[in-house]
């Protein structure tokens, strides 16, 4: 099994070869205990909602092809088994 860097929750369903950076499509930082912002999955264009300590935590999964999206901004694809 490969390390993932920086990331803490490393599950082996992650393919960690295939990492891209997720996409930024704003949000709201401002309010304070609703930090969250709009993600954009690299892999399947799904646009999702995530808040800051979900992603800086165990990161923030997509609601449609599962991708891992981390605090370091990278997201991970389920593995292909
Ligand atoms: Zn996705």
């Amino acid at each position: 099994m490969r390390p993932l860097g920086e990331v803490k929750v490393t599950p082996p369903i992650y393919d960690a070869d295939k990492g891209e950076e997720w996409i930024h499509r704003g949000g709201r930082t401002s309010e304070p205990g609703r930090s969250s912002i709009q993600i954009e999955c690299p892999f399947c264009q799904a646009q999702f909602t995530a808040y800051i300590w979900s992603i800086t935590g165990g990161g923030k999964k997509c609601p449609d092809c599962g991708a891992m999206h981390v605090g370091s901004g990278m997201a991970y694809p389920m593995m292909k088994s």
